[in-house]
This record gives structure tokens, C-alpha cells and sequence, in this order.
């Protein structure tokens, strides 16, 4: 390992990744982020601007569960959708597997978010007109998997997650742990390498939430899981948690 690189230079910001685990499967490195200031619209710096993000860097390594928390505000839902390839961060680089998401175009960056990570969010965003069944089946239709595939394994995925007897059910018709599952379900269908969840037991009661939490923990063991949280319970069964306050990381543990 070099250590004669230049303070503040691309090379040093490389070292030091290196001297992180070898096999993450996000890496943030130096990401800020500005609302308002892309599209010309704005400037950098512009009063209309709102930093949200200020040089965050952390892993999430291999079949870890990393937990973020931090008060509203922080920036936490920021890094999600940075991570899922949503928004493109004003500096620094998201890497997924060592695939830069920046660097990706628009329709690229769509294929690796629709193919390699799973999101969980707050509120379930489930269609509500469709069933159980046709909203887990749903991101398999955008990769084209024939229709008797998708109800098959959309079956298993529910079956898996203890909603065998709920797939013709519409999302009204379930309890909001239920519509979790349906979601968490959703966001395995097309086997994703990362989950990246937003406050996922934030809408349900202890013991719903607790439930949620363990079936988020049992399908995270093979992948990464990157889950913001107000929960303690959430940031117990994390393997390490980041802090952020204002935008920055605080600290990590
Ligand atoms: P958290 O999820 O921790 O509550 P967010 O990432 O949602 O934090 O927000 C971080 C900061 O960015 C906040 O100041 C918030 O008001 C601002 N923000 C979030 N989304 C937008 C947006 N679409 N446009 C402008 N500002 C935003
Ligand atoms: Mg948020």
C-alpha cells in the first residue's frame, strides 16, 4: 500500500478505499450531494441549493447489513437513492461492485438499479389495484420474463416470506405488515445483490416491525442490506451503523 500519495488527490482517495474491505458491494467515496443545483437552474453554492449530502464515504461489504441513522434531515434517504442509482450524486462516486453508477448512462444505470438492487420503502408503494401476487411479479415484467415465470416465482417469493395464503389479495386487504412483506417480496424478485431499505418498520407496531425485521435480516444474509433507521431494534441486528448528522458522516460503529 502507498502511502506517498497526494492529500486530497484521486490516488489518495483510491488508497485509502483499498485499505477498506476488499469486497464491498457499494462503496461511497466522497459523495455530496446538492438539491437544485443540477439542470442549470441553479448554481453550486446558490442559496436555492439545499447540501444534503457532504463527502460521505462507507462500505457496505458482502452479506453485511449496514444500518444509517440519524435525524430527519440527515441526509439518509439521500445515500439510498444515491445507492439505488435514483440520483446521481453532484461529486464523488457510488460504486456498486466496482461498477461506478455515475459513469453508467441514464438507461444503463436503470438496468444495474432493476437487476441488482431491491428497494424497501417506508409506506410499501404497492399498486393497489394489483394483487399481492401481480405487485411482486411486477419488476420481472420490465426484464421481460415470460408471464408463467413471474407468477411462479412471485408464488415462491410470497410463499417465502409467509404469504402463501395471500397472493390473490389486494394490498387493502393486507395489514401493514403484510404489505411489507409483499414489498420485501417485490424486492427479491429479480434476486438482487443489494437491498437498500428506507425506514422499513417505520409505519408498523413493535412486534410487526420486529417480524419485518428478522425476515429483512434472514434474505439480507447472502446479499448487502443497507437500512436507514430511527429503530433501535433495526440498528441492533446491523453489523455496523453510520451515523450521519447534517450530511456527514458522524461516525461509524
Ligand atoms: P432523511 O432521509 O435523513 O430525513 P433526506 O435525505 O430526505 O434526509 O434529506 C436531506 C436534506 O435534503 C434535507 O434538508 C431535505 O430537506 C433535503 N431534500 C431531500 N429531498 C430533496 C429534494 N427532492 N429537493 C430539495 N431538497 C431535498
Ligand atoms: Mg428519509
Amino acid at each position: 500500500m502507498s502511502n506517498q500519495s497526494v492529500h486530497g488527490s484521486r490516488s489518495s482517495a483510491r488508497d485509502r478505499a483499498d485499505e477498506r474491505e476488499s469486497t464491498a458491494a457499494v462503496r461511497l467515496e466522497g459523495v455530496t450531494h446538492e438539491y437544485g443545483s443540477t439542470g442549470g437552474r441553479f448554481r453550486s453554492g446558490d442559496e436555492r441549493t439545499v447540501t444534503a449530502l457532504r463527502d460521505v464515504s462507507f462500505d457496505v461489504p458482502e452479506g453485511m447489513i449496514v444500518g444509517l441513522e440519524g435525524p430527519s434531515g440527515s441526509g439518509k434517504s439521500t445515500v439510498l437513492h444515491a445507492v439505488a442509482g435514483l440520483l446521481v450524486p453532484t461529486s464523488g462516486s457510488v460504486e456498486l461492485r466496482e461498477t461506478d453508477l455515475a459513469a453508467l448512462s441514464d438507461s444503463e444505470r436503470t438496468r444495474v438499479r432493476r437487476h441488482h438492487i431491491g428497494i424497501v420503502f417506508q409506506r410499501f408503494h404497492l399498486l393497489p389495484s394489483l394483487s399481492a401476487r401481480a405487485n411482486v411479479a411486477l419488476p420481472l415484467v420490465q426484464s421481460g420474463v415470460p408471464r408463467a415465470d413471474r407468477r411462479a416465482r412471485a408464488t415462491a417469493l410470497l410463499e417465502e416470506v409467509g404469504l402463501g395464503d395471500r397472493t390473490t389479495h389486494l394490498p387493502g386487504e393486507l395489514s401493514g405488515g403484510e404489505r411489507q412483506r409483499v414489498a420485501i417480496a417485490r424486492a427479491l424478485s429479480t434476486d438482487p445483490d443489494v437491498i437498500v431499505a428506507d425506514e422499513p418498520t417505520g409505519e408498523l407496531d413493535t412486534a410487526t416491525g420486529a417480524d419485518v425485521l428478522e425476515l429483512l435480516t434472514d434474505v439480507g444474509r447472502d446479499r448487502a442490506v443497507l437500512v436507514a433507521s430511527h429503530d433501535e431494534a433495526t440498528l441492533e441486528v446491523a453489523d455496523r451503523v453510520v451515523t450521519l448528522c447534517d450530511g456527514r458522516v458522524d461516525d461509524v460503529r
